[in-house]
């Protein structure tokens, strides 16, 4: 089987080609946009025909797919006074119906970013206006149970299919990302930790299989040091979970850091148990501190049926450069994951491997990792010694004590 993965959409409904470069699009806010075309620019968030172009790629790719993953992050990337509660709500249902325009007849799992929101970063631990409107919006996708815990927390869990014995567990990890002030010193905020867990226990007894999905991912943050994305506390926790369950979790899959990266979740013992993938986002914006961004990607997985063990990747990309040079949209095979490092397959035991593989001392498939990470925005990029570290650190430890020795 196959599904696509989609995240970090990040429309801006300012954005527009005009002389003055400082009124592109307020997600730049301020800042002269660098070289704006028709599908964006890498100081703004997404033009809506750079959302259309990768939609429309997937549609016409030829490749089927049962089901969509798609983890959040809707609205642009603008001070707080820009937005509001209504505008975000409006972003979020554009979004859900041009995928539901385009796709009438694919199963579509959404999780919430911690953009999705109003107040950015600050989701609820109690039902709100947003959560009940995502709630009406993904109808369509969800059973009646989903939608239930959706409206009250932001998560839910629901089979692929009825008879399938494949589920999709929707975590709501905003409500553990640092700048969240609302669930400070809330050991478990909206019970999500203990429905998680009743959640993966009758999963286990009942035979099934998980894909977990979330925004905001576990672990740290591929190019920073020491630093997890969500509350240590939080992570420890999450940590602690996934190494109980790992038997089940049969993939997981976050956004957020608009980056392409992989995680390999290692039990106590150190012995890889299960595979994480954090997909690059659609919008290509940065700041004007940066020197590097992400293209825009897109990705397609392919899965064993019988099992639902995870097989290949395969990443998409538009070169946004060449795309507004020529007027025309050009998605791209970017990579195979496989056949990229010459691995056997997704399981944890491969993406270790390579883990160990990127480690040696100018490792060129980690030369090709750092290329990807960046969706070939920069192939000169260079990645030193410490950087190095941090990457190798962050894909193989996930947890504080064996992250803490990885330095
Ligand atoms: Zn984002
Ligand atoms: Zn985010």
């Amino acid at each position: 089987g196959q599904f696509w993965h989609v995240t970090d959409l990040h429309l801006d409904p300012t954005y527009h080609i005009t002389d003055d470069h400082t009124k592109v699009c307020s997600s730049s806010k301020g800042a002269n946009a660098s070289n704006p075309g028709p599908f964006g620019d890498v100081l703004c968030d997404s033009p809506y025909p750079l959302i259309m172009s990768a939609f429309d790629f997937i549609k016409n790719s030829g490749q089927e797919a049962s089901f969509m993953i798609w983890t959040g992050d809707s609205p642009p990337h603008v001070p707080v006074q820009e937005l509001s509660t209504e505008m975000v709500i409006n972003v979020i249902a554009n979004m859900t119906t041009t995928i539901q325009s385009l796709f009438p007849n694919l199963q579509v799992f959404p999780a919430l970013g911690n953009h999705d929101y109003w107040p950015q970063d600050q989701l609820p631990v109690a039902t709100s206006k947003v959560y009940n409107a995502v709630a009406n919006l993904w109808k369509p996708w969800l059973n009646e149970e989903a939608i239930s815990t959706l409206r009250k927390g932001g998560f839910y869990s629901q089979k692929v299919t009825a008879n399938s014995s494949l589920r999709i567990i929707s975590l709501n990890t905003n409500l553990y990302y640092s700048p969240n002030i609302v669930t400070l010193n809330k050991t478990d905020p909206a019970n999500q930790f203990e429905w998680l867990e009743n959640t993966l226990n009758s999963s286990w007894q009942n035979k099934e299989k998980v894909y977990l999905i979330a925004h905001v991912p576990v672990g740290y943050l591929p190019f920073s040091r020491s630093t997890t994305a969500m509350r240590e506390y939080y992570n420890e926790k999450l940590i602690d979970i996934f190494r109980k369950y790992s038997d089940i979790i049969a993939g997981q899959f976050y956004g957020h850091t608009h980056r392409d990266s992989i995680m390999v979740l290692s039990d106590k013992k150190g012995s890889p148990v299960s595979s994480l993938f954090v997909a690059p986002a659609v919008t290509p914006v940065k700041s004007v501190l940066e020197k590097q961004t992400n293209n825009p990607g897109v990705r397609l997985f392919q899965y064993d049926s019988r099992d639902y063990q995870l097989l290949d990747m395969f990443q998409y990309y538009l070169n946004l450069t060449e795309a507004n040079l020529k007027g025309e949209s050009n998605w791209k095979l970017e990579y195979i994951l496989t056949q990229a490092y010459d691995i056997e397959d997704l399981q944890p035991k491969s993406l270790y491997g390579l883990a160990r593989q990127f480690a040696v001392l100018e490792s060129k498939q980690f030369i090709k990792y750092y290329t990807y990470f960046f969706v070939s925005y920069d192939s000169s990029a260079i990645c030193d010694e410490k950087c190095k570290t941090f990457q190798i650190c962050a894909i193989m430890n996930l947890d504080r004590i064996s992250y803490t020795g990885c330095l």
